[in-house]
């Protein structure tokens, strides 16, 4: 190969300078990955050529046989990955190899500098593939030619990881890349053919192309014979008795860039009028960027058609409320020119979509009925996400429903342990009611006014305690033919009372009720005799379909528009402060305890006072007095 024009230095982008100094000093634990990662990119390189040329299938130039190819020099100590793939042009090379150009990746430093750690795990999943190149070569070369590239059009890549890069154009390079690394000193044992050959076979085994090494381990007689070192059979293609719960797990890693074991999978072959595989995978923790819900990010859930390799698909295979799951789908139905815009409209996509869905809703009810504690780390790590479901999947709400783990009145702990049919299963005689209170944590639900009486009485109440739950309750109006019924919303009968007695409780509290409307005026719609409480003074209470003041707060801090709605006050008139109220002759005191019994009613529901200085003082003054 001769040099057709000068060589060019460029310095790395600083994020690619930042990611190769997060991956070298990260890595070193899981050093073996570097081969994981470029053979994956080769395999990659061949996908894609394979796809292109379908489209144009001149690209083959008559060589079809796509491999990898896998070489040590123990002289010259390097090791060398080499593919008959799609290439790389000029450009690519400095867009793929040069710089970071994915939002993920900015998001992922972003999350690493304020956590400031790098944890290898992070770096695993996020997929800084070529770089772990470094954590073992102290020069990495690559050269390169795409398959629509003229003969003289090579490019040769260069750098030794330290802020800068050498690019220069090559003739004669062969269609494909081929990746050569320059070995640290201290990293001798990577010269063994064996050890290489070991990590394909525990890494790199189900890569559907062949990899390959030279048979003879003889640095005199280099490359004289090939032969396949993998299985070179798609893992998914095979059958399920034949395929071992290592080999599933190896394959889960390469898809998902994870280093730990997946939690479950389901793999699934469907015949009939429609045709098609799927390996879905639940990872067994979430990854940094659970909790964003970016589309255009979602990796890790591949399509597939007949065996060629079409694109990430995650959007279009599952619903967003299951983005953690990783895996492939491979469809015998769709059109393999297929592109993300057809894959839009396609009706066979929707049922693809729907069976999948089915799958992974299948999986967690088989470990919610048979693995109860595989299930308790699901959903730790992805309880949160799945319940965006229930607005999002009217369908398979239910079957959502049935997988949710709540906190109650009845267990212990915070732990959310306890289901709708857990809860139904306990449900005396005559309760047709499911009862939920939401609030900002645990502890102020378990404490919540809204639900003395309730507790008092010794109906269960689930509580709950995540951001998302009460959006997700509006969501939720019945499970298996019971209400759901948050307690914190609209007038209750509590059955504490009968109507009688009732009428002479209100009566009683007339004075009470005239004085707090007349003191608290314009802060309040309204003030009634609560059935919620035993203990507590006083409470507040949103209609039915009102959203609770911790939930307006929220939406109103994200931006979003919420109508102003005044808070209806309850309170308790057997408690001495409402006694007290309706003895108080001093007005100004008169005044303090209205609005402690608002204020304190508001701190409840994680409200923020606009005037905390105020309560303070008011709370003081009552002491003071006595
Ligand atoms: P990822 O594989 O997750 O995209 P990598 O860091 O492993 O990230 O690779 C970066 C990019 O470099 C790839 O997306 C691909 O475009 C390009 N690339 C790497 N290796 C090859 C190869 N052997 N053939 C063609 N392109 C490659
Ligand atoms: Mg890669």
């Amino acid at each position: 190969m001769s040099t057709a024009t000068a060589p060019e230095t460029r310095r790395f982008d600083a994020d690619v300078a930042q990611v190769l100094h997060l991956v070298t000093h990260s890595l070193y634990s899981h050093k073996e990955i570097f081969l994981r990662e470029l053979v994956s990119n080769a395999a990659d390189a061949c996908d894609k050529l394979r796809f292109e040329a379908i489209a144009k299938p001149g690209l083959f130039g008559g060589d079809t046989d796509l491999h990898i190819d896998v070489s040590v020099d123990k002289a010259a100590r390097t090791i060398t990955i080499a593919d008959n793939g799609i290439g790389m042009s000029r450009d690519e090379v400095v867009a793929n190899i040069g710089t970071i150009a994915s939002s993920g990746t900015r998001r992922f430093l972003d999350a690493l500098s304020a956590e400031q750690k790098a944890d290898a795990n992070l770096i695993g999943q996020f997929g800084v593939g070529f770089y772990s190149a470094f954590v073992v070569a102290g020069k990495v070369s690559l050269t390169t030619r795409r398959a629509d590239a003229q003969a003289g059009e090579g490019v040769r890549w260069e750098s030794n990881g330290s802020g800068e890069y050498t690019l220069d154009t090559v003739a004669g390079a062969p269609r494909g890349t081929t990746v050569t690394l320059h070995l640290k000193p201290d990293e001798d044992e990577f010269l063994h053919a064996w050890q290489l050959r070991s990590l394909i076979a525990r890494y790199s085994d189900h890569i559907g192309f062949p990899i390959r090494m030279p048979k003879e381990d003889d640095k005199d007689q280099p490359a004289a014979e090939w032969e396949v070192v993998n299985q070179a059979s798609a893992l998914w293609t095979r059958p399920k008795a034949e395929i071992t719960d290592e080999e599933y797990q190896a394959f889960y890693q390469h898809v998902s860039h994870d280093f730990e074991d997946a939690l479950a999978w389901t793999h699934n072959r469907v015949e009939g009028n429609q045709n098609f595989t799927s390996l879905l995978y639940i990872p067994t923790k979430a990854p940094f960027d659970m909790a964003m819900r970016g589309p255009n990010e979602r990796k890790g859930l591949k399509l597939y058609v007949k065996r060629v390799f079409i694109m990430d698909a995650a959007e279009q295979l599952l619903p967003s409320y299951l983005r953690f799951v990783r895996g492939v789908v491979d469809s015998d139905d769709l059109p393999l020119n297929v592109s993300r815009e057809l894959l839009q409209h396609n009706r066979n996509l929707d049922k693809l979509r729907a069976a999948c869905t089915r799958r992974v809703l299948d999986l967690l009810d088989k470990l919610a009925k048979d693995e109860p504690e595989k299930f308790k780390t699901f959903w730790t790590a992805f309880g949160n996400v799945l319940k965006e479901g229930i607005a999002e999947d009217h369908g398979n709400r239910e079957r959502i429903a049935k997988l949710l783990r709540f906190a109650s009145t009845k267990s212990e702990g915070a732990e959310p342990s306890v289901s709708f049919d857990d809860y139904i299963a306990r449900m005396p005689e005559g309760q047709d009611t499911i009862w939920f209170v939401t609030a900002g944590s645990y502890a102020a639900a378990k404490g919540s006014p809204h639900i003395e009486a309730l507790a008092a009485r010794g109906t269960e109440v689930l509580l709950m305690a995540d951001r998302i739950d009460e959006w997700m309750g509006s969501y939720l109006h019945e499970y298996a033919g019971k209400k759901l019924r948050d307690a914190g919303k609209g007038e209750i009968d509590a059955g504490t009372a009968d109507a009688d007695k009732r009428k002479a409780v209100e009566k009683a509290a007339e004075g009470v009720l005239g004085k707090l409307k007349e003191l608290l005026g314009e802060r309040v719609r309204e003030v009634r005799v609560s059935e919620r409480l035993t203990e507590s003074p006083s409470c507040i209470v949103v209609d039915d379909h009102d959203m609770g003041l911790a939930m307006q707060r929220l939406l109103r801090q994200a931006g979003h528009e919420v109508p102003e709605s005044k808070p209806v006050l309850e309170i308790n008139p057997e408690h001495a402060l409402a006694k007290r109220l309706e003895h108080e002759t001093d007005p100004a005191r008169q005044q303090d305890i209205a609005l402690l019994l608002l204020d304190q009613a508001q701190l409840l529901e994680g409200v923020a006072l606009e005037d905390p200085a105020a309560y303070v003082k008011r709370v003081n003054r009552l002491l003071a007095a006595g």
